[in-house]
């Protein structure tokens, strides 16, 4: 159990404001050092976005307002700790009274500051984190960056908090080194855990259960060893996408640069399965021009040798402007002017695009995707402007790909329902689950109020998923799925079980997806499917996904 130790602050009479002013200067520099090493330290064992919240805690300490708030306070009379308590107090208080989880974390950052400057005025200058010779779960009311971030890994398995939520600093922090946490398991916490408890922490599962009885015990000493056993499969990266009755699955990558490209290849995809070509158009004044945009597919077509890349055209709009292109202001605009509607409202725009496309695919496995797509019309409009790019690029005797395989993304129930129409016109089919789980269910992907709604595992979402694969086999297409759902853990065996023949990810999860569909049987998934899908919840589907497969 770890209780943190607030340094003990007495009102002292100040005998020079010079003199106080300058120890709290001395002491905020000292801090903003600190803060330095501590991000340099993330930064090398848990990456930038990690180490950014260190280099935004710099960043308060450089606050003017912040700084002349504690001098004038100084210069009030107080001495330096009670002038940095009460206006880190006012602070943190005012960014927790405003709406928002990100002002919420900055309220917390700011105390994590304060404590740090306070430790330095008053000479404790590193806190009593436990120390143990043995391994052991930390138990707290709260841990704050600084600290997460100086927890020894030698010895702490993991962690598991009164507070916080999963988009919290310490959770993001916990993630990035790596370390197993439970985060807001609720004031009770601190009471309910006897210091030197056994316990198993459950990070997957957000569980911390306290004297486990033999058979929870067995239970997880034998996920454990499984889970070992796939961390060490996982380091094969290279083989291909296999279940463990040798049903072939691709396993590629999601990306949207031209650098992820090697990563991707060095985590084991076997090639791309979505290209966001958005970056090409973000960041600069005017559009890319044919030439541009052919060297960078062509590039990535290089880098990939044989494998497939495939590319999906601008999706703009909706949450993602474009500075330089007016697409006006609209009420709904998830349900508004973008992706596939954008395109066509510009065909020079997406003309320009399919001509680079058509010359990178001369010599590449190229296939280029339309997002957002919601009827034949649509399909075809798209596909004439595809053979116009290829009679213009002849017209100016250029070499183009003759043929190219051309898919759509799924991301509206109006194409999962409509598979076997949209089917005469495409070779293949990308359900985008991010849009069509938005979609599905009316929950804002980014309307954070909604996340409990949000949930791959909804059965309606499950049931369309599921009837779009069916149907597009009955027509002979094969289909890949490139939502964040291809790499949820709990959603890879029902996907697998429907048939799925394609799962498009994030690089870093190649190896853990490819681990996971190696340890299964694809027969057992499928009765899998079936039993969840009798379920009446996300809930108990997730349940019974878990019950059945160690992921
Ligand atoms: C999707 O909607 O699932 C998808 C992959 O596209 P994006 O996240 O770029 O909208
Ligand atoms: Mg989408």
């Amino acid at each position: 159990m770890y209780r943190r130790a607030t340094p003990r602050t007495q009102a002292r009479t100040c005998t020079s404001v010079e003199a106080e002013l300058a120890r709290f200067r001395r002491a905020a520099a000292q801090a903003k050092e600190q803060l330095y090493e501590v991000q340099g330290r993330a930064l090398s064992v848990a990456g930038e976005d990690t180490a950014a919240i260190f280099q935004a805690q710099q960043m308060i300490l450089e606050d003017p307002t912040l700084l002349d708030a504690v001098e004038d306070q100084i210069r009030a009379g107080l001495d330096a700790e009670a002038a940095l308590v009460q206006e880190i107090d006012r602070l943190a208080a005012m960014l927790a009274g405003l709406d928002g989880s990100y002002l919420r974390e900055r309220a917390s950052d700011v105390r994590d500051v304060g404590l740090r400057v306070l430790r330095l005025l008053t000479g404790i200058e590193e806190d009593s984190l436990p120390v143990s010779d043995s391994p052991i779960i930390v138990v707290a009311q709260d841990l704050s960056p600084s600290e997460t971030a100086q927890l020894d890994r030698s010895v702490v398995l993991g962690f598991a908090i009164a507070k916080g939520g999963i988009t919290s600093h310490t959770a993001i922090l916990a993630r990035g080194f790596g370390i197993p946490a439970v985060v807001g398991l609720g004031d009770s916490l601190l009471n309910e855990v006897p210091d030197g408890a056994c316990v198993i922490l459950d990070g997957g599962a957000g569980l911390l259960i306290v004297d486990p009885d033999a058979v929870t015990l067995d239970h997880y000493l034998h996920k454990i060893r499984l889970l070992a056993q796939r961390e060490a499969d996982a380091s094969e990266v290279q083989t291909p996408g296999m279940t463990r009755d040798g049903h072939r699955i691709q396993v590629v990558a999601n990306i949207g640069d031209v650098a992820s490209v090697e990563q991707a290849l060095a985590l084991g995809a076997e090639g791309v399965g979505l290209l966001r070509t958005e970056f090409l158009f973000l960041d600069r004044k005017d559009l890319p021009d044919e030439d541009e945009q052919y060297l960078v597919y062509r590039a990535l077509g290089t880098a990939l040798g044989s494998r497939p890349l495939v590319i999906r055209t601008l999706d703009i709009g909706g949450d993602k402007p474009l500075p330089y292109l007016d697409l006006g202001q609209e009420a709904n605009p998830s349900l508004g002017f973008r992706a596939i509607r954008v395109s066509l409202a510009y065909p020079e725009l997406l003309k320009t695009q399919l001509r680079a496309i058509l010359r990178a695919a001369v010599d590449a496995d190229i296939k280029v995707m339309f997002p957002m797509v919601v009827t034949l019309d649509e399909l075809q409009a798209v596909r004439e402007c595809l053979e116009e790019a290829r009679t213009e690029l002849k017209r100016r005797g250029m070499a183009c790909a003759e043929s190219i395989e051309v898919g759509v993304m799924v991301e509206v129930p109006a194409a999962a329902l409509t598979i076997p129409i949209l089917a005469r016109r495409v070779d293949f089919f990308s359900l985008g689950t991010n849009d069509l789980i938005q979609y599905t269910l009316a929950v804002d992907r980014n309307n954070e109020r909604l996340g409990y709604l949000w949930d791959p595992l909804q059965p309606a979402v499950l049931y369309l998923i599921k009837k779009a694969i069916d149907d597009a086999h009955r027509e002979g297409k094969w289909v890949g799925l490139c939502g964040e759902m291809a790499s949820d853990l709990d959603a890879v065996p029902l996907l697998l079980g429907m048939g799925l023949d394609e799962f498009s990810v994030n690089p870093v999860a190649i190896p853990k997806v490819k681990a996971l569909i190696r340890s299964l049987a694809f027969h057992d998934m499928q009765d899998l499917v079936e039993r969840a899908l009798q379920l009446p919840t996300a809930a108990a589907i997730r349940a019974l996904v878990r019950e059945t497969v160690v992921n």
